[in-house]
């Protein structure tokens, strides 16, 4: 639904989304083998704001992962509405300021905000919390006056705009031609508590849902617009937070992808206990789910424990991965370092799982803090926050010296992406992963634009990494074994995948990104450079 408010005024709304800072997650350096491709994932909840507006007012939308916002749109707009992570604030403060110097009012709401205000007291105004009653007064306000207000106004919903009356996001505002992958939201929260996690405070530990109804009207809109990307990405917290819920949406993508042809692959987060759901596992093989990212964390179980995370050991974790993988599941894991029950013996295990969990993407962070966590609260209380310029790597006091928990997040990830061991993984998930996938009709995919971008990667595959790179012989090795395989498929997603993890970790090694999503060096880091900095897996699920 949009805003039910009667709104006597007409303002040009002006959406900006921050640019993210690289990780390895987001696969940047693997856009150029894509063409047209400039950034990872449409930002859902601002969308989802920019749907939600009076339909008197028009919106321009501008995501600067592809493109900044010029003179011009900013010369068009009454109203700045920018929304962000944490990883984002720099570049989310650095648009209130070109706001303001255009002399338009600044607003901000999104998941930073939501958690830490006093880092934007540069906005005229900021919207804490959910879509919901805020939105409204918010609206109202803006409706009356877009002169900035003497000082900052804060509106906090106390009322959640339930996700069952939830709008389309404004798909239709943004190309997603451009995207690497396709994002939507079936739910919200989580019911576990992990220490470092923010969900549970931000979003509550009773999922709430969309409709089956709302998700393949979702599906639908982004199915129109040609170009539309391959694969999406369930954004919910944890895809099984509500087991339930999970297992009877899946029938309906089931339909609604026999429906069309199976025009889409799907993937989302979800913890690993996900293995013990039979039932929901062989649903979602159907309905084409082809990774999981899951957050692992660490494959020591003391450390699970310690950060209320022994969910994770619920069954013993090769066991688990295995079981996903026999689902045609690829899992990508989230690794944390610098955990306060780390030992010196901790780099010597995260390797071995490495080698025996065959996992081939791994996105290996430092340990970060975040406001509204009870790692916070511990941490603060213990008097273990470090101040965010610091210019450290983290904004945890480690219990480890801070240089050799750095040191031991470069071996670690100088060993994952060492090229023969990536393409080993990768070549192992030939036979027990990729081989599990249902075979789709060619219907929903045989298309020009998706003629058009396998023969674009596949040219650029085959020169870029197969020909012209240093690792050109590990890729072949896995490349001929899958080829024997007829899985052709699974040739180009390595040598993209792979292509983006050697880059990106020998940017790491060379000290040219960040250790943490959040640190601050990798931030400073982006905005001097100006560039095109790209989002990142959170640490959840
Ligand atoms: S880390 Fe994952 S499982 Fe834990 S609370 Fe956050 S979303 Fe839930």
């Amino acid at each position: 639904m949009r805003c039910p408010l009667t709104t006597a005024s007409q303002r040009r709304v002006l959406c900006v989304f921050p640019a993210y800072t690289p990780s390895f997650g987001t696969f940047s350096h693997a856009y150029r083998l894509m063409g047209r491709v400039r950034a990872f994932m449409p930002p859902q909840g601002l969308l989802l704001i920019a749907a939600y507006l009076p339909a008197a007012w028009p919106v321009r939308f501008i995501d600067e992962n592809i493109r900044p916002a010029s003179a011009a749109d900013f010369d068009w707009a009454d109203i700045v509405l920018v929304s962000g992570m944490h990883i984002q604030a720099p570049q989310i403060r650095d648009i209130a300021a070109r706001a303001h110097a255009a002399g338009k009012i600044a607003v901000l709401g999104g998941a930073s905000v939501s958690g830490s205000p006093e880092l934007y007291p540069d906005y005229d105004y900021l919207h804490l919390g959910e879509i919901g009653d805020a939105t409204d007064r918010l609206i109202a306000r803006l409706d009356e006056s877009v002169v900035a207000p003497p000082a900052q106004m804060r509106f906090e919903t106390q009322e959640r705009l339930p996700l069952s009356d939830f709008p389309v996001p404004a798909y239709h505002l943004i190309p997603l031609d451009r995207y690497l992958i396709g994002s939507l939201q079936f739910s919200s929260g989580c019911p576990y508590r992990c220490e470092f996690c923010d969900i549970p405070a931000l979003y509550g530990r009773q999922p709430r849902l969309k409709t089956a109804e709302q998700i393949t009207a979702e599906l639908d809109t982004m199915l129109a617009q040609p170009g539309h990307p391959y694969v999406v990405y369930f954004v919910d917290d944890n895809f099984i937070g509500n087991r339930k819920a999970a297992r009877e949406i899946l029938p309906h993508l089931i339909a609604w992808q026999r429906k069309h042809g199976y025009p889409v692959q799907f993937t989302c987060e979800a913890t690993l206990n996900l293995a013990k759901q039979t039932e929901i596992l062989s649903l979602m093989r159907e309905a084409q789910f082809v990774t999981v990212f899951v957050g692992i964390e660490t494959p020591e179980a003391d450390a699970l424990k310690a950060m209320r995370k022994d969910h994770n050991a619920s069954l013993p974790m090769m066991e688990a991965i295995g079981t996903l993988n026999k689902y045609g599941l690829e899992v990508t894991s989230g690794i944390i370092l610098g955990l306060d029950t780390d030992t010196a013996d901790s780099e010597n295990r995260l390797k071995k799982f490495i080698d025996l969990s065959h996992i081939p993407i791994l996105t290996i962070n430092l340990l970060q803090a975040l406001p509204r966590t009870p790692l916070w609260d511990r941490l603060l209380r213990d008097g273990r926050l470090i101040a965010d310029d610091a210019g450290l790597e983290s904004n945890v006091r480690f219990l480890r010296p801070y240089d050799e928990v750095v040191a031991t997040w470069r071996r670690c990830i100088a060993y994952a992406y060492d090229p023969d061991r990536l393409f080993a993984r990768f070549l192992h998930q030939v036979d027990t992963t990729y081989v599990n996938r249902i075979a789709t009709p060619a219907r929903g995919k045989l298309n020009m634009n998706n003629l058009r971008r396998g023969v674009v990667l596949a040219f650029n595959v085959a020169v870029r990494v197969g020909l012209l790179s240093d690792y050109r012989r590990s890729f072949w090795r896995a490349a001929r074994y899958a080829l024997r395989r007829g899985q052709i498929d699974a040739v180009l997603g390595m040598g993209f995948v792979a292509h983006h993890l050697i880059h990106f970790s020998r940017e790491a090694l060379r000290g040219d990104q960040n250790a943490s999503f959040y640190s601050t060096q990798g931030r400073e880091r982006a905005n001097a450079q100006g560039g095109n900095p790209l989002p990142s897996l959170r640490q959840s699920a």
